[in-house]
């Protein structure tokens, strides 16, 4: 009996240490990616990352708004027009979009993309844009003017000049989308970091946890503490990265589409959420609603947690998020 007990712990060890982590690094989408997964088979650990790449690359010509191409392109050029047919993952990540609008008192809003262009435009130029320039810019930023078509799948942005942009919620839905793929297609564990938006699943295989490290938003590479993972996401939006300073003020890429000015008063805030997707949407909008509304939003959603940094570099975190100092 003890014999036998001897020979499975044997070959149970044996063959979890065959597991491995094999990690690739690309650019894509504009930004550093890591495909991370944990496998025994080199070869098909390679073949699951060039699928995850090539997958990524697909959703990109759809969702870009850069791609003249892209059937995102095609609903902006056609607005106030016509409706667009497109393809169900679009049709449906503008719904979700939506749904996440209404969630976040409108703080999340992929209709921003005339505010974007116009700060975008200004600060490259030194300049701050005139309250004018801004009041014309929110006449077509709301979530509202979209309009969906679900037996069609039409989408419709209701005035000339509207524009959708999934700037902060494409790396996440990304994220989702590639860690779900691969999971059907039999990686048990992995991790994926699109730009930072990271997501991790199963076992690390040698850890009990993922172990993911939180940017210091003063220090480039530093990290202020550590988080343990499992199957989770971590997102953080930032004024760190992104920025224009004008007159020692710092303007930042994140806008809130309710007074079309470019975000202050924190420096980031990182959400913890099952799914990356979402996560990377509130952890926009939390950057918009400030710390007081953003810490009471999270709160109020059963499995996500945040941490926020203001400007004083004060952390405050929902209930129920933990951290590590150090490893
Ligand atoms: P990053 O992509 O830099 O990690 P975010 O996920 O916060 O950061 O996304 C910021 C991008 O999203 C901006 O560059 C802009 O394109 C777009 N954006 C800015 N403000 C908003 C907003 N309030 N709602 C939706 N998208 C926004
Ligand atoms: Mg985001």
């Amino acid at each position: 009996m003890k014999y036998w007990l001897v020979i499975i712990t044997f070959i149970s060890s044996y063959t979890f240490s065959q597991e491995k982590i094999f990690d690739s690094y690309h650019q894509l989408m504009g930004v550093d990616f890591i495909i991370s997964i944990v496998c025994s088979d080199s070869i098909k650990a390679s073949q699951e990352i060039s699928f995850a790449v090539e997958e990524t690359r697909r959703i990109e010509k759809i969702i870009s708004s850069w791609d003249k191409e892209s059937q995102t392109s095609e609903i902006n050029l056609n607005a106030g027009s016509i409706p667009v047919q497109v393809d169900t993952e679009l049709f449906e990540l503008i719904k979700r979009s939506i749904k996440i609008s209404e969630l976040t008192d409108g703080a999340f809003d992929v209709t921003v993309g005339p505010l974007i262009d116009l700060w975008k435009v200004s600060l490259s130029n030194q300049i701050i844009p005139t309250k004018t320039l801004i009041n014309q810019a929110l006449l077509l930023v709301n979530y509202q003017f979209i309009k969906l078509n679900d037996e069609n799948q039409t989408v419709y942005l209701e005035k000339k000049g509207m524009k959708l942009g999934f700037g902060a919620i494409g790396k996440g839905y990304v994220a989702e989308l590639i860690k779900e793929e691969l999971i059907q297609r039999g990686i048990k564990a992995g991790m994926i970091s699109a730009g930072g938006d990271l997501v991790v699943w199963g076992n690390h295989p040698q850890k009990q946890h993922w172990s993911i490290g939180i940017a210091d938003p003063d220090k480039k590479g530093d990290l202020i503490g550590y988080v343990r993972l499992n199957e989770n996401a971590i997102v953080t939006s930032g004024n760190y990265e992104k920025f224009i300073e004008i007159d020692g003020e710092r303007y930042t890429h994140i806008i809130n589409p309710t007074t079309g000015q470019t975000v202050k008063g924190l420096k980031s805030v990182s959400v913890i959420c099952p799914n990356a997707e979402l996560a990377d949407a509130l952890a926009t909008a939390c950057f918009v609603l400030g710390l007081e509304e953003g810490i009471e939003l999270i709160n109020k959603l059963d499995g996500i947690e945040a941490l926020f940094i203001d400007t004083e570099n004060n952390i405050q975190t929902t209930n129920t998020f933990n951290y590590d100092k150090s490893h």
